[in-house]
């Protein structure tokens, strides 16, 4: 079994053609990185640096602790804190490179910049529906697991597999790895473990990738966690779904950082039966309400997401935003899950 490929001749002629022309390349991804937004743009510039770019990695906000051990992380810019040097960045750029997000407005205070910028733009995707224009040349493929399987897959095509190096390939790891909760969804294609027996080549150490992200919790955190379980959580198991809500005050009560909510919102899944869990964070920043979303099997979170809360993503977790209180959000979020009712418990029709 091997690797299929995953461009086309024309378009792997069409992106050459665009990596041979550009000198100044910037490489960005969505607001509040991921572990795959992080890992597939650092890995991308690694592999462009190898090609001997001028490469800047730009997020438009910083990304959680807990993958700041990963190699190339501090010289990632923030938008939000060096606009001007940002600026002058994408504005010097021939190059602008769109990784893990399908739609300008998830980089929200940098999409401006982006939009008055005269560089031409690559995206490398995983998002449903990218939107129409937004690059010059679209690698979008909505089935892959992950941005950083697509830059592993385009490294190799293009000839950069046997330079890659242990910390690219960790990047790579970390980035399938976070976007598959562990390869526990989104991972049974057979290819994904062609892949990672290919990073282990390269002396990665999984476990350690493993503990680095889920293992290196504060005290603070595991009991913001118990707290959410025990006082913020609401089932409503006619329906097979639950809520999980978090204000301001919580936030400052658990002295919570950028990431300590990162994955409650799977944890009502572990009860039995459940196929739906959205979660509501009031923004520190804005006056709004961060909604995500996760399902199981085939419940749409990502038309839920669209239709309720303004946002989007993958059928098993999207995301969005409410521009109301808390207490109004909460009514918002009974009410997608009263309409959804035969869609959570399909075999009831
Ligand atoms: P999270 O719950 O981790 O913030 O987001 C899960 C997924 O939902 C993301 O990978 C992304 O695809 C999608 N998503 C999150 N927030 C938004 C949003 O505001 N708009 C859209 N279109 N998609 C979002
Ligand atoms: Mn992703």
């Amino acid at each position: 079994m091997t690797l299929r490929p995953l461009l086309t001749d024309s378009v792997k002629t069409q992106l050459m053609q665009l990596l041979r022309e550009s000198h100044h390349i910037v490489i960005c991804a969505h607001r509040s990185p991921d572990g795959d937004a992080i890992g597939s743009s650092t890995a991308w510039a690694d592999y462009l640096r190898t090609l001997g770019k001028e490469v800047s990695v730009i997020m438009p906000t910083p990304a959680p602790d807990f993958l700041r051990w990963m190699p190339g992380f501090s010289s990632i810019l923030h938008y939000n804190e060096r606009r001007k040097s940002c600026d002058a960045l994408i504005c010097a750029a021939d190059l602008v490179c769109c990784l893990d997000f399908n739609a300008l407005s998830r980089l929200q205070e940098m999409a401006p910049a982006l939009q008055a910028a005269k560089a031409k733009r690559l995206l490398i995707d995983h998002h449903l529906d990218p939107e129409e224009g937004i690059a010059d040349v679209m690698i979008s493929r909505p089935k892959a697991s992950s941005t950083s399987e697509l830059v592993f897959r385009l490294t190799y095509e293009l000839g950069g597999f046997d330079a890659m190096t242990r910390s690219t390939a960790a990047c790579i790891y970390c980035g399938m790895m976070t976007d598959t909760g562990a390869f526990t969804y989104a991972s049974a294609n057979p290819e994904i473990y062609i892949i990672i027996a290919m990073l282990l080549t390269k002396r990665i150490n999984k476990d350690k990738i493993y503990r680095n992200v889920y293992n290196t919790q504060s005290e603070e955190r595991l009991r913001f966690t118990g707290y959410m379980l025990y006082e913020r959580m609401k089932f409503y198991a006619s329906h097979r779904a639950s809520i999980l809500y978090f204000t301001r005050e919580d936030i400052k009560r658990f002295k919570y950082k950028r990431g300590d909510s990162e994955g409650l919102v799977n944890m009502p899944l572990q009860v039995r039966g459940m196929r739906l869990s959205i979660s509501l964070r009031e923004d520190t920043e804005r006056d709004i309400i961060r909604v995500s979303l996760r399902s199981v099997d085939d419940f749409p979170c990502n038309k839920m997401a669209e239709e309720y809360f303004h946002g989007g993503g993958h059928l098993n977790a999207a995301g969005g935003e409410l521009p109301f209180p808390m207490s109004e959000a909460i009514k918002t979020a009974e009410k997608a899950i009263e309409d959804y009712k035969a869609l959570l418990w399909p075999e009831q029709q």
